[in-house]
């Protein structure tokens, strides 16, 4: 699909960058605006730690998207883009003062408490503002998603939330406190799930943890499921949009809402992982001893999922149409790690040719570094080069 880019275009631009097909990401939150709006009381959060590129929250916040923030520099970044307060929510083990207060002084919609100890901390910083904060448990449901082991989050043995069998006297210590407001329960089991039968299992963790808290008349308006819908890193041209169709119906079907709850939901992955591509020239091709490297001037700076997670992204040749053959793609970084991909099947590649490496829009320009004292990639949308000259 050599075509969905506008090669013309990117061969006088300085590589590497990243490139947003805006008409891709229209189309997706399209689809998950269609698929959660046919069932009542589903509200869709956008996870910034995906991607803060301002120029995509703008397009997220305009199609009415809320936020979900797991910093004050993300609380800041959703406020600057215009997601209103009401719409945001806060997660994070380790929240600071200046975090928490930042999360007071914008109301926003409520913090996502993942500890005794920090709803002891909101509950006096929102006293010292004469506010009352609207929280939200985090409890940790105990249930593994079949992913990468870095990305669980809901296992008993992982870092997050509070652990179910404190949920109730949490909850009750909460009621005592008179600058926080129960609001509901958060959970998150991870990222990177394509088994509906993970989001299943949560949903009759839910659904048993909301029939104990009824039997101590605990009444719960919000339930947030947190995020961790998976795309199709294999056939970003096949699968472009992930199926939000059975996500949200699996959650319509299997948890059992009670009337007037608002069901959450805080995907950052689903959104915009495959409106991105990482756009890098060939600099070398070089004969090894077994194989060939292509080195190109990406590297694991740019988009660090491949070596900190042996994610696997497509990349593609997008100005060669040669006969295929097999290369190691490799940046210019001093580590052996710094691989995008190993046997990579591309058009026959030489220096100066561009390469692209696909659904990189989420985890990609956000998780750049300076490492080797280089520059932070750019990040361009379809629309704007569109109209460059
Ligand atoms: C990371 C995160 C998300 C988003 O996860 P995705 O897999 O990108 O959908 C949602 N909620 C919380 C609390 C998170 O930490």
């Amino acid at each position: 699909m050599k075509g969905r880019f506008p090669i013309a275009k990117f061969e006088s631009m300085r590589t590497p960058f990243y490139y947003y097909d805006t008409d891709l990401l229209r189309q997706t939150l399209r689809a998950i605006n269609d698929e959660a709006g046919r069932h009542e009381g589903f509200v869709v959060h956008y996870a910034i730690k995906a991607n803060a590129n301002p120029k995509l929250l703008q397009i997220i916040r305009e199609a009415g998207l809320g936020a979900d923030c797991v910093s004050g520099g993300e609380i800041q970044a959703s406020v600057d883009a215009g997601f209103p307060a009401e719409r945001i929510v806060y997660a994070g083990v380790g929240k600071s003062d200046w975090e928490i207060n930042l999360g007071l002084d914008h109301d926003i919609f409520s913090f996502n408490v993942e500890s005794l100890a920090e709803l002891e901390v909101i509950n006096e910083l929102a006293a010292a503002k004469g506010k009352v904060a609207r929280i939200a448990l985090r409890i940790n449901p105990n249930v593994g998603a079949h992913t990468h082991a870095n990305i669980t989050t809901g296992l008993a043995e992982n870092k997050f939330g509070i652990a179910m069998r404190d949920m109730e006297p949490v909850i009750e210590q909460a009621r005592q406190m008179e600058n926080v407001k129960f609001v509901g329960l958060h959970f998150h089991i991870g990222s990177q799930i394509l088994d509906m039968g993970d989001f299943e299992a949560l949903c009759n963790r839910i659904n048993d943890l909301q029939q104990e808290l009824e039997r101590h008349r605990i009444k719960v308006e919000n339930i947030n499921v947190g995020g961790g819908l998976g795309v199709d890193y294999q056939h970003p041209n096949r699968v472009p949009v992930p199926d939000f169709k059975a996500y949200f119906d699996t959650y319509a079907k299997k948890l059992k809402l009670r009337q007037g709850q608002t069901l959450h939901f805080e995907l950052g992955r689903a959104v915009v992982a495959q409106c991105g591509s990482l756009i890098t020239r060939t600099l070398y091709v070089k004969q090894g001893t077994a194989k060939q490297f292509a080195i190109v001037d990406a590297g694991m700076t740019d988009l660090i999922r491949p070596a900190l997670y042996q994610a696997y992204h497509k990349i593609e040749n997008i100005t060669s149409e040669e006969p295929v053959e097999q290369y190691d793609v490799v940046g210019p970084i001093c580590e052996s790690s710094d691989v995008f991909g190993k046997h990579v099947d591309l058009n026959r590649t030489q220096r100066g040719d561009l390469i692209a490496i696909r659904t990189a829009g989420a985890y990609g320009e956000i998780m750049a570094s300076q490492y080797n004292c280089r520059p932070l990639p750019q990040g361009y949308t379809s629309d704007e080069i569109k109209f460059r000259s």
